[in-house]
């Protein structure tokens, strides 16, 4: 096990750097662009692919570096660049990592990469799990995978929303209920390969911020994939099936808290996300400040101003200690007991939304306007207390496992 470090490494800082050049060079000067445009930046993707940012080696040594620091940094610097952008280009990520973490081998071979494409020809993934009735409720999921056992087929037939790449993904990771008794444990994922008929994209979604990134409904009517397609097969669907009907009869509940506690390891990848947001805004604040000039001063001058910038830097401090020790917690297995993965994701979200506000409020006039990003900043931070768990399930989260209570 690693020893829990708040330093990074030598190769962790040129790492750093690296893709701090890459968001400042080249995802920062296209955001105000495609925010504007709504539309998923392509050609940004392909220059992250061209320099190996766009790549599933690049995430896996990520992912599996033992400081557990690997994630989190790469994360903070992205979305420091631009969220829209940086959700664009981690967000076949998620998709990837539902293969990794549930996929067999041959299955990973095979679909990751054509999550990717390559620099020439770039691909895009998407994991769709929410449905218009199931947001934070994933348990009461209505979409359906039923086994043809004669074809050896899956038959999957839902409608999925709000899924990130949705209906452009070359890929698409659907989770659907194979028994609804069992809730999110009668849950199993399912690769839906590219040009599978009966896959549809539904309704493409405007939004308040993040949008840059493409959302989307996902329809699902009568679509086939292989028996090759059910993530970790159908032995170990099985198996699982089997120990969860088990334990269902001698208590429901305990179910339910489980399947919200599964999500707790990713969460400090998106308080990451919410960190580099927080620490866009309140560089720009703090430059400003400097700046600006009222009554003959500049305006950190005063301590009205200074103080909201000394408030928001120590909260954007302490959100990535909480989100560093959280992913360090997750690479080297040490148990969420008073869950710490949601904890990071709650705090960082929130601070996220107040410092980019905050921002907003130290360039006066001007942070209103899109001449500045802090706008469009406070716009994209505002999706952090929303998607991988709203605040009110990273409190129930935390309550319940700090309390042991089933607590509502
Ligand atoms: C831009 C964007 C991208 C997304 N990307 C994806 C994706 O790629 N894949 C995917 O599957 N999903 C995705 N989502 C969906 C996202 O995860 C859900 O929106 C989120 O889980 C919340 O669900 P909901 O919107 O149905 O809200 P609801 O569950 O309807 O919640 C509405 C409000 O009620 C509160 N609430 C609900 N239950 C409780 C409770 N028990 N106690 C207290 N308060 C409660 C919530 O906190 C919230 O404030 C995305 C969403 C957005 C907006």
């Amino acid at each position: 096990m690693a020893e829990f470090t708040m330093e990074l490494n030598d190769e962790q800082k040129e790492v750093r750097d690296w893709l701090h050049g890459f968001a400042a060079d080249v995802i920062r000067p296209a955001a105000a662009e495609w925010d504007e445009r709504e539309e998923t930046p392509w050609p940004v993707i392909q220059e992250a692919a061209k320099v190996g940012i766009y790549s599933l080696d690049f995430y896996a040594q990520q992912y599996f570096d033992p400081t557990g620091l690997g994630i989190p940094m790469a994360m903070e610097e992205l979305f420091w660049g631009d969220a829209g952008i940086a959700l664009s280009i981690v967000g076949t990520g998620l998709a990837a990592v539902g293969v990794l973490a549930n996929g067999t081998e041959e299955q990973i071979g095979t679909w990751i990469p054509q999550m990717y494409g390559d620099a020439s020809d770039v691909k895009v993934a998407a994991f769709c799990s929410s449905e218009p009735d199931a947001g934070s409720d994933v348990a009461s999921l209505r979409t359906r995978a039923v086994y043809d056992e004669a074809k050896d087929e899956w038959v999957l037939n839902g409608t999925k929303t709000w899924a990130t790449n949705g209906g452009i993904a070359n890929v698409h990771v659907v989770v659907a209920a194979v028994d609804t008794e069992l809730g999110s444990k009668g849950h199993a994922s399912f690769i839906v390969p590219p040009g599978t008929p009966g896959l549809a994209q539904g309704q493409k979604f405007k939004k308040h911020g993040i949008r840059a990134s493409h959302t989307a409904e996902v329809v699902l009517d009568g679509v086939r994939v292989p028996g090759s397609c059910l993530l970790g097969g159908k032995e170990k669907l099985d198996e699982r099936l089997a120990r969860a009907r088990e334990r269902a009869k001698s208590g429901g509940e305990r179910l339910k808290n489980a399947a919200m506690a599964t999500f707790e390891a990713s969460r400090p990848a998106v308080g990451a996300m919410a960190v580099g947001t927080a620490r866009a805004a309140y560089e720009v604040a703090l430059d400003y400040a400097k700046t600006r000039q009222q009554f003959g001063r500049p305006i950190i001058d005063n301590q009205g101003v200074a103080f909201q910038l000394a408030d928001m830097r120590t909260q954007i401090d302490a959100a990535r200690l909480l989100v560093w020790r959280a992913s360090w917690m997750a690479v080297n297995g040490k148990p969420f007991t008073a869950a710490e993965g949601s904890m990071s994701k709650l705090y960082a979200s929130e601070t996220a939304k107040k410092v980019t506000a905050q921002a907003i409020q130290i360039l006066g006039g001007n942070g209103y306007t899109r001449e500045y990003p802090v706008e469009r900043m406070h716009r994209d931070a505002a999706i952090y207390t929303i998607f991988e768990g709203t605040s009110e399930i990273q409190r129930l989260v935390i309550a319940r496992t700090l309390s042991g209570m089933p607590i509502r």
